[in-house]
């Protein structure tokens, strides 16, 4: 049997619904209760040779488990990263080939971008992609349709690459992060990847939990 499963975490205000669609039914779920003091890091746009390394190191040190969404080019050449990080018990999503918006491509481009990139990936960590971050959050219902793949969007967004500010990125972290929370952050800055640092020994000083993408839905 076909399954399609699509998350959608959207945040409205103090309310964190996370809508299931799963054979083309939309369920909604409220995270908070059931997440705990649980919350997910993720990054986009990696691997960076120098940023994402001395991030995996960090994370590592402070046994922390995060998600990462991968271009497929930026894979290149950092395949001994993406095996740390499989290694390192994190989740690896696809983040398209070339970082396209899929809802502006043909359907057999979406194909390419989806497939090279989760090829990728599948063959370092011998796994199968299973997740995905589109690019600028953009999907559609044709490519649901298509591609059996869980989407993952995100509810904290400190605009780190905009900001390229350790302390103002960390601020706005601390500012909106709550139970369920999963934080957007690009491990291609150094700022950014100071800042998720920083970040987690201020969460887990406070009692969170840094779980992947997977742990925070399942539980
Ligand atoms: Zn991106």
């Amino acid at each position: 049997m076909r399954k399609q499963k699509v998350l959608t975490v959207c945040l409205c205000g103090l309310l964190l619904l996370a809508g299931l669609w799963r054979n083309g039914q939309v369920q909604e779920v409220s995270a908070p209760a059931e997440a705990g003091r649980m919350i997910a890091l993720t990054f986009d746009d990696g691997p960076h040779p120098v940023y994402t390394r001395q991030l995996l190191d960090g994370l590592r040190e402070r046994g922390v488990k995060a998600t990462f969404f991968l271009i497929g080019q930026n894979v290149e050449g950092n395949e001994e990263l993406v095996r740390q990080m499989a290694e390192d018990g994190h989740l690896i999503g696809c983040h398209t080939e070339s970082h396209v918006d899929l809802t502006r491509c043909t359907q057999s481009e979406a194909r390419r971008e989806i497939e090279e990139a989760s090829r990728r990936i599948a063959r370092i960590t011998g796994e199968e992609v299973r997740y995905i971050r589109p690019p600028f959050g953009n999907w559609s219902e044709a490519l649901a349709e298509d591609f059996p793949l869980t989407v993952v969007k995100w509810t904290v967004d400190p605009e780190d690459w905009k900001v390229r500010e350790k302390e103002e990125i960390v601020r706005r972290v601390l500012e909106k992060t709550q139970d369920g929370s999963v934080i957007l952050l690009h491990d291609v800055y150094p700022a950014s990847v100071e800042a998720a640092l920083e970040a987690v020994d201020r969460l887990q000083a406070e009692g969170y939990q840094f779980v992947t993408v997977e742990e925070l839905l399942l539980d």
